[in-house]
């Protein structure tokens, strides 16, 4: 395993991170259990939860690998988040989660899911970050963290403001130029940096013909193409997985194993190609499926990624019709109401893409 800084905290944490969004087998805890300690005796270190990732049941499975890890002398750092935003509830749901997690501090707590600057003065003007800063006095958490789904120039503006000694956002091969104006305050500051969906939330392995063009070895895969395009980034210090099996596990290890760094040439290579070939693509994380109108929006934008991925109109419509088995004509009970848009992790113009949709429909039929 590598390990790189994160930021100026003195820690040196695995590249390769453990992301507790995605277990397929969630109820099976031996299993779970099993898959993080596959993790950690591969010298993963980095184990990154949330108190709303599949209810609490991915921080209950956190716990009880913690306490395995504990029992065989296992080093790990532990991380999660809170969308509270005033000190008395965010100290009770961290006196929640400190049981959950069987841990007396978190080492990395982050003020959660950021998708707006009003939403981040929202939280300032509740006292988040004087009840962080109070916690980590009190040696309840250890570093003062952000996620954050804003978009790169944003985020910059928020690290800047000098409060956070780490951030984590979505980055990925082909969306990078969304969001890499943040390393300019990563590396003003020194902070660290976590990237989740690193895999964009499964389109790269699901789509291995499109994304061949990441690999820059014979022998490796798609999937070790696009972990090795994240890690050739020197101001990530990790990048989390979500991982649903054992499988997969392994099969990130062996990505990190055999990293190599990418040439620059290589690197401009891929990313002129990616800033021709993929605008906008859906990650599917779901955090805009709140429609008045009852439009299933994360499906419908999956299908618009056909599109975007092929360039032929008939795939969206194939795939709305045989994968997601609704009709393309919902498309036009956008109320066009923004509440998606703004909702939207990677900022996408969901409106005119259903608009789209509802168009291709009509001159189809
Ligand atoms: S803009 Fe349209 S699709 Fe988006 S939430 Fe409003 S009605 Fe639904
Ligand atoms: S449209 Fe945006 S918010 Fe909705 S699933 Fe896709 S990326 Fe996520």
């Amino acid at each position: 395993m590598l390990f790189r800084d994160y930021g100026k905290t003195g820690k040196k944490v695995s590249i390769l991170g453990f992301g507790g969004m995605r277990f397929k087998s969630v109820n099976d805890t031996g299993e779970c259990v099993a898959m993080m300690l596959d993790a950690a005796e591969a010298g993963v270190n980095y184990f990154d939860t949330a108190p709303g990732y599949m209810g609490t049941k991915s921080e209950h499975v956190f716990g009880e690998a913690f306490r395995e890890f504990k029992k065989r002398e296992i080093p790990f750092y532990s991380a999660t988040k809170t969308f509270k935003t005033d000190e008395s509830s965010i100290r009770q749901e961290l006196d929640a989660q400190l049981r959950r997690l069987h841990v007396d501090c978190i080492d990395f707590y982050h003020v959660w899911c950021l998708t707006t600057l009003e939403d981040w003065e929202a939280r300032k003007q509740s006292g988040v970050i004087d009840a962080f800063i109070k916690l980590k006095e009190e040696g309840l958490i250890r570093h003062i963290c952000v996620s954050s789904h804003l978009i790169g120039d944003q985020i910059k503006g928020l690290l800047l403001e000098g409060v956070f000694e780490g951030v984590l956002f979505g980055y990925s091969a082909y969306n990078f130029n969304i969001r890499e104006a943040a390393f300019d305050a990563i590396r003003k500051h020194r902070l660290g940096c976590v990237v989740m969906n690193p895999l964009g939330g499964g389109i790269i392995p699901q789509n291995t013909k499109v994304f061949d063009f990441i690999r820059t070895r014979d022998k490796e895969t798609v999937v070790e193409g696009a972990l090795r395009f994240i890690f050739s980034h020197d101001e990530i210090n990790t990048a989390l997985v979500g991982f649903g099996t054992r499988e997969e596990v392994a099969q990130a290890v062996k990505a990190v194993q055999g990293y190599r760094r990418i040439s620059p040439e290589e690197m401009t290579r891929m990313r002129d190609h990616i800033k021709e070939s993929f605008r906008g693509l859906c990650t599917g994380c779901r955090y805009c499926d709140e429609c008045p109108e009852g439009i299933p929006i994360p499906k419908f934008m999956d299908a618009y990624n056909h599109r975007l991925l092929y360039g032929k109109e008939q795939e969206l419509l194939d795939r709305l019709r045989w994968h997601w088995d609704i009709p393309a004509s919902i498309a036009d009970s956008c109320v066009e109401c923004e509440l998606c848009e703004k909702l939207c992790t990677q900022h996408l113009p969901i409106q005119r893409r259903l608009k789209e949709i509802a168009s291709a429909e009509k001159r189809k039929k």
